[in-house]
């Protein structure tokens, strides 16, 4: 029985056999070379290759057989693989893939079968064909081309050279089948790796854009399963491991509305949109600018949605805090009630900087929490009980406290356990916080022309907001405008305050100085009157009173004029070598009258050797001791007054003590400012001026003075002069000669 070997039968043995049974055997080793193929991995399709041009060789027994490939550019041969019998001799350097032979390249180009049995079978053009043929020990030539979707592409080769062979028509198109398999796997084999190249640069894409690119599967009762969730969206919306889950069952029903009623929107309209969103993620609140793309099915229902969002929370919150501080300054400049706008304030600050945030003031040397607000409102109370237990002071270790101390802002990006302790008083301190909730905070100064005005310190509870440079810089800014605010509304405080003290003086000037004109008119209306003969007696007692409210007079005039020449800066000192005792014991003579009709009695203590003797102005330095004893016998209720005055060492020290009504502790450090008075002016007379005379001649002196006081128990005013005030030039010397 005739087989397809008989069939490629050396020339001259040709057999008319060409039954399709004839054909079995090599049905069979086609069979078994595309099982090969089609069960083969990408990797050893190559290897199949190879396999099966062998058992092609072997099976026709010819001495060659090769897979060819032209470039994808239709412009040179490849040899994708071979089989060469040992043994055979063979040149390679030369063949259809060299240039140099035009007719067969050509053919093999085009796709055109070229077969020869012998070399006589070559067309006289292919006269070089043939000569390499002979130079090679080729005698006989196959070359079937394969096409594959339409597209020559592929020869199959069978080549002799022992001897010479037919190769006859009906073989043809099985050895085209067994071609087609070969250039298939191969094709398969480029596919798969387009494909892999294909899908490498999607997951590049995928999970190296800093955008968030999320696989929706919709369900029919409208819920979405996260088949695919890129890293970055894992790192941005802080959810991991998600895929194949139910976003309802990953997110919070107030967080699934919002997103379904999108998710819907986009399946209902089955197209895609795009809108900026706000999402409240247990990480914080994230902004998006998200695109929403359905995809259909083959019945055109949207079973998956892609999702793209583009992390644009630095930008809205870069506008929210322009915003905010905008906001912030308006509501600062329209009221200078700052404890109203700085509740407003803080509250804009929450959410945007922080998710609570308090305001300490400072005044009089004390802090005082004047703001405070907590984005979860039940949690304002916890606010207060820590501003009650915890106030702010400068030597506490709470952060508030170190700004005070150093003036710098603190940012602690962390609070791990050790950071809070190091940040609060104690345990209980440190669990006050944490149920505020802490995990980055900020403290800056707020702080105007030079002067601290106290802190504020905002905090964060959000595990994705950690204060770095730039929010310290937002929280500067905004503490720069509250401390401008404070600033504005202390500088109107104090001139509303000067009008009042102005005003309030006016009308007891003109009431202490109505007070002696009075009493002198009624005085010199009883010496004037013809009906009336006063006795000598009558009459000189009338004119001690008024001589009394002329010196009244006159002390008060003086006291006026002496403020309006500091305040002119004109107070002009006249140095000369004074004698204070001489200065004490003038005035005391001079006040004897008034301790007696005071009923107070006068120790005069001076501990001193000689006089006391320094450069000073005699008439400035009556003034000051006229002020304490007038002051002493006013207000010392009638009881014992001393006056002491020592020379110690470069000092001069005069002590004037009464026992008398005393001050109450809060006046105490304003007693020395202009028109201070600590009582009222309806029991004590007083413009208010006298210690703040006495201090500024004290000082112009290059001395100073301070008040000790209890009230009910008496004061006790200390004045201190250089004895040598021409060897300490200081600022407050105006010194004339
Ligand atoms: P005035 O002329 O009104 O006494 P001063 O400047 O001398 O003004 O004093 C300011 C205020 O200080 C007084 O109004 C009074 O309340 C308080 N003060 C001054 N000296 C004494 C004192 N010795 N005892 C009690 N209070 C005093």
């Amino acid at each position: 029985m005739g087989t397809v070997e008989d069939e490629i039968k050396p020339l001259g043995e040709a057999s008319s056999q060409t039954a399709i049974e004839q054909l079995l055997p090599f049905e069979r080793l086609l069979s078994e070379i595309s099982a090969g193929l089609i069960l083969a991995s990408p990797a050893t399709v190559q290897q199949h290759l190879r396999a099966g041009l062998r058992r092609l060789a072997e099976f026709f027994d010819v001495d060659r057989t090769v897979l060819w490939e032209q470039s994808a550019d239709h412009q040179e041969l490849l040899e994708r693989e071979s089989y060469t019998r040992p043994g055979t001799r063979l040149d390679l350097r030369e063949g259809p893939a060299r240039m140099n032979l035009p007719w067969w390249r050509l053919r093999m180009l085009r796709g055109e079968l070229i077969r020869f049995s012998t070399l006589t079978d070559l067309p006289p053009e292919a006269s070089h064909v043939r000569a390499f043929a002979e130079r090679v020990g080729l005698r006989s030539y196959l070359s079937v081309p394969i096409s594959i979707q339409s597209k020559h592409r592929h020869h199959l080769v069978l080549a002799s050279f022992r001897q010479e062979r037919v190769w006859p028509d009906a073989l043809i198109p099985r050895l085209r089948l067994l071609g087609e398999m070969f250039a298939g796997a191969l094709e398969r084999v480029r596919i798969e790796q387009a494909l892999r190249q294909s899908e490498l640069r999607y997951r590049e894409v995928f999970e190296l854009t800093s955008d968030c690119i999320f696989l929706l599967d919709v369900t029919p009762d409208l819920r979405f399963v996260v088949t695919r969730f890129n890293p970055a969206e894992e790192q941005t919306v802080g959810l991991y491991g998600v895929e194949g889950r139910f976003l309802d069952e990953l997110l919070p029903q107030s967080l699934t509305r919002t997103l379904y009623a999108n998710f819907r929107r986009c399946i209902e309209s089955g197209a895609s949109f795009s809108y900026e969103e706000a999402l409240p993620l247990p990480i914080g609140v994230r902004y998006f600018h998200t695109t929403l793309i359905p995809v259909k099915d083959a019945t055109g229902r949207t079973h998956r949605i892609v999702g793209i969002a583009h992390h644009i929370t630095e930008r809205v919150e870069a506008e929210q805090t322009a915003h905010l501080l905008a906001d912030a300054s308006r509501i600062l400049a329209e009221s200078l009630d700052y404890q109203t706008t700085l509740a407003q304030v803080a509250r804009l600050a929450v959410p945007v900087l922080a998710d609570w945030c308090v305001v300490d003031i400072l005044e009089h040397g004390t802090c005082h929490r004047i703001a405070g607000a907590h984005v979860d409102p039940s949690k304002e109370l916890l606010l207060q009980v820590l501003a009650e237990r915890y106030p702010v002071d400068a030597v506490a270790s709470q952060p508030a406290s170190q700004v005070l101390r150093t003036g710098q802002a603190l940012l602690l990006a962390n609070t791990p356990e050790d950071v809070l302790r190091a940040h609060t008083r104690d345990a209980a301190h440190a669990t006050l916080i944490r149920m505020l909730g802490c995990l980055s905070l900020m403290a800056v100064p707020l702080m105007a022309r030079g002067r601290m005005l106290g802190v504020l310190t905002l905090v964060s509870s959000q595990p994705g907001r950690h204060y770095g440079p730039t929010a310290l810089h937002h929280a500067q800014d905004l503490a720069h405008r509250i401390g401008l605010a404070l600033d504005n509304a202390r500088l109107y405080r104090e001139a509303q305050e000067s009008i009042r003290l102005r005003d309030e003086f006016l009308s007891i000037a003109s009431h202490e100085l109505r007070t002696p004109i009075t009493s002198l008119n009624l005085a010199t209306q009883a010496l004037l009157d013809p009906q009336l003969q006063p006795s000598p007696e009558k009459l000189h007692r009338t004119l001690r009173l008024v001589r009394r409210q002329i010196d009244r007079l006159t002390r008060l005039i003086e006291e006026i004029l002496t403020v309006s020449r500091i305040q002119g800066e004109h107070l002009e000192l006249h140095r000369e070598e004074v004698d204070l005792i001489s200065v004490v014991r003038a005035v005391v003579a001079r006040l004897e009258g008034d301790l007696a009709r005071a009923g107070c009695e006068l120790q005069l203590r001076l501990d001193t050797a000689g006089p006391v003797i320094g450069r000073w102005d005699r008439s400035r330095l009556d003034e000051v001791v006229t002020n304490l004893l007038t002051n002493a016998i006013k207000f010392g209720a009638g009881k014992l007054i001393t006056l002491e005055l020592e020379a110690v060492g470069d000092v001069a020290r005069l002590i004037v003590s009464d026992r008398g009504i005393g001050i109450a502790p809060e006046r105490l450090p304003h007693i020395f400012e202009r028109f201070e008075r600590a009582v009222s002016s309806k029991h004590y007379g007083g413009l208010g001026l006298g210690l703040y005379i006495v201090r500024e001649i004290v000082e112009a002196l290059g001395g100073s003075v301070r008040a000790e006081s209890y009230l009910g128990f008496g004061s006790t005013f200390t004045v201190e002069l250089p004895l040598r005030p021409w060897e300490q030039a200081g600022p407050h010397h105006a010194d004339v000669h």
